[in-house]
């Protein structure tokens, strides 16, 4: 697995707007560290025990993103050190996350996880409820987030008319919500979407960040 070499085909494959999240879950930091030798810098974790361990041994100026479902209870551990949170399914955890970066003197800057997905088993707010939400306003006090955006998953098939269309939804419902509640917000701008194997569908419908795993670090073992 020639790491070094993949991280270069796909940087070649990503227009120079859309940044790569390089996801780095269940790789060992030596695989890391090959990519980071390469000039990458944004490395993307789904769990918290491995992503601390990551940290913690890895150089600082790593732009750590936490792309999994992520627990209330486990925001405090990350808080201090982590660049930004995809996965925000909850105003609850919208809640926490501020209050954990207050803590730390900390501004977080998170992305509202969309369900676009045919799938029943993926996290993230419909689109109803996350207007609900937004609509509710008291997320505008909470004064240690940046809601910098949106992220999603399409459903995993090789109907790439349907992955096309589920990446447009969150597309329309990213314009939706701009022109509605962050007009004169720049840094509401982010639309995480496109993995290994839907990334280039994820750009052409407009993706400004896209998380890519196995095409560069290979299979996992889980
Ligand atoms: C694991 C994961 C990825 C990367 O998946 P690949 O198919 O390996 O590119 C992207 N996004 C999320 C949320 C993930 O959990």
């Amino acid at each position: 697995m020639d790491i070094q070499q993949n991280l270069k085909e796909v940087l070649a494959d990503i227009p120079q707007q859309v940044r790569l999240v390089a996801v780095s879950k269940f790789h060992p930091k030596e695989a890391i560290e090959a990519a980071y030798t390469a000039g990458q810098r944004i490395f993307g974790e789904s769990k918290v025990q491995e992503l601390e361990e990551k940290y913690a041994s890895l150089p600082k100026d790593i732009e750590w993103h936490f792309i999994g479902h992520l627990q209330t209870n486990k925001v405090k551990y990350i808080a201090p050190y982590i660049a930004m949170i995809h996965a925000v399914d909850t105003y609850k955890l919208l809640a926490e996350i501020d209050r954990q970066a207050a803590k730390a003197g900390r501004t977080i800057s998170c992305l509202l996880e969309i369900h676009i997905a045919q799938e029943e088993s993926k996290y993230g707010f419909s689109l109803q409820e996350c207007r609900d939400m937004l609509d509710e306003g008291s997320w505008k006090g909470l004064k240690n987030i940046r809601i910098c955006g949106l992220m999603g998953m399409a459903t995993y098939t090789d109907d790439t008319d349907q992955i096309r269309n589920e990446f447009k939804t969150l597309h329309d419902f990213f314009l939706e919500l701009k022109q509605k509640h962050f007009q004169d917000t720049d840094s509401f701008k982010e639309i995480s979407m496109g993995m290994s194997h839907d990334y280039q569908l994820a750009i052409e419908e407009g993706s400004t960040l896209v998380r890519i795993g196995s095409k560069i670090f290979g299979e996992r073992n889980y």
